[in-house]
């Protein structure tokens, strides 16, 4: 990673422990590198090599980080022998995010209008799939919610809030709690939904919890909705248990939405190799019929009705990419 950009290298593998040598190295290097470079061109260097050694990042990497990479990577980035892997791992294995860097990293020293248009024109591709699925994703939440009349609604795994912003502009809700284990995902929800402008009206319409869906949390009683969206496959199996519980027995709001993967879609995207999940952090992807026996399950434990619906285009075979299951209290 550095040899190309003119250090000299030297890593020596650290042992574990000085005291149990037997315990053999540590994932760790002591690293020397030297140079003579422009202070801020080494600062540049560190601050994308470091991560891309490390290879993880231990925040929230969206779209902003493409522009990091290719501020700091100016000058440098776009001759490594290396860019894809670095920009691979700079942004933390997500493929959109990768091909649109790398569609620009390539642009720049791409004077051929063909090959320029057809790197636009993937990442385009590339982006309205995602944002199609997304966007098909909240709307069919929006209708359910619109159509059961909700008014006291509680987004549990909100993330950055997209969903939350629909609902805050749906005037019949009344009250609107987005809950995420992750501080970072609520700052950005906040950043993004810029609630520092908001009226006292308005904040105190909207409340937002950092809490974690396997614990009660006495703050989150009193819903009639609730909804689900793509957080239970980021949840370890051995926990879900404590989860249903959360749902259905304490919060216990009038209508649950539910969204998972359908993992059986999978095979329709095609830069996803074969027996990989959709995400990193998936600790499990869902067939149809595994969804569906788990949602009839905890329904008839805890009291509920459940309806299915799927999200998305829907293929004969392989049925539609995102599942939905709807519950609904028994009186
Ligand atoms: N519902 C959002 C975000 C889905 S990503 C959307 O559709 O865009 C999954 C989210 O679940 C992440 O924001 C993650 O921080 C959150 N999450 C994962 N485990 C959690 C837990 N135990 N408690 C609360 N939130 C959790």
């Amino acid at each position: 990673m550095f040899e190309p950009l003119g250090y000299q290298v030297t890593a020596k593998p650290l042992i574990l422990d000085e005291q149990f040598p037997e315990w053999g190295a540590s994932p760790y290097f002591a690293v020397e590198l030297q140079n003579t470079v422009r202070l801020a061109d080494l600062l540049s260097h560190l601050y994308v090599l470091i991560p891309v050694l490390d290879d993880d990042k231990h925040y929230w990497v969206g779209d902003e980080e493409i522009e990091k990479l290719l501020h700091h990577g100016e000058g440098w980035l776009k001759a490594h022998p290396a860019r894809e892997q670095i920009a691979d791992r700079y942004l933390k294995r997500q493929r959109r995010l990768t091909r649109i860097a790398v569609a620009q990293l390539v642009e720049e020293d791409n004077t051929d209008p063909e090959k320029v248009e057809v790197s636009r024109a993937l990442e385009e591709k590339v982006l309205e799939q995602r944002i199609s699925l997304n966007e098909q994703r909240l709307e069919a939440v929006m209708t359910v919610l619109k159509a059961s009349g909700a008014q006291r609604v509680v987004d549990l795994g909100c993330g950055e809030g997209k969903l939350l912003r629909l609902l805050l502009a749906e005037s019949a809700i009344a009250q609107i709690t987005g809950v995420d284990v992750s501080f970072r995902a609520l700052e950005i929800a906040k950043e993004r939904l810029q609630v520092d402008r908001f009226s006292l009206a308005q904040q105190s319409r909207l409340q937002l919890i950092q809490s974690s869906l396997i614990y009660r949390d006495s703050r989150l009683t009193d819903f009639d909705a609730a909804t689900v969206i793509e957080v239970i496959e980021h949840l370890d199996l051995e926990r879900l248990a404590a989860f249903e519980r959360v749902l259905f027995e304490f919060v216990r709001p009038k209508f649950a939405i539910v969204t998972t993967p359908n993992i059986e879609y999978n095979v329709k995207f095609e830069n996803l190799p074969a027996g990989k999940f959709r995400h990193r952090d998936h600790r499990f992807e869902w067939t149809r019929n595994e969804f569906q026996t788990w949602a009839h399950g905890v329904a008839k434990r805890f009291g509920f009705g459940v309806e299915f619906r799927s999200v998305g285009t829907e293929d004969l075979e392989v049925g539609s990419p995102t599942q939905m299951a709807i519950f609904t209290q028994c009186k």
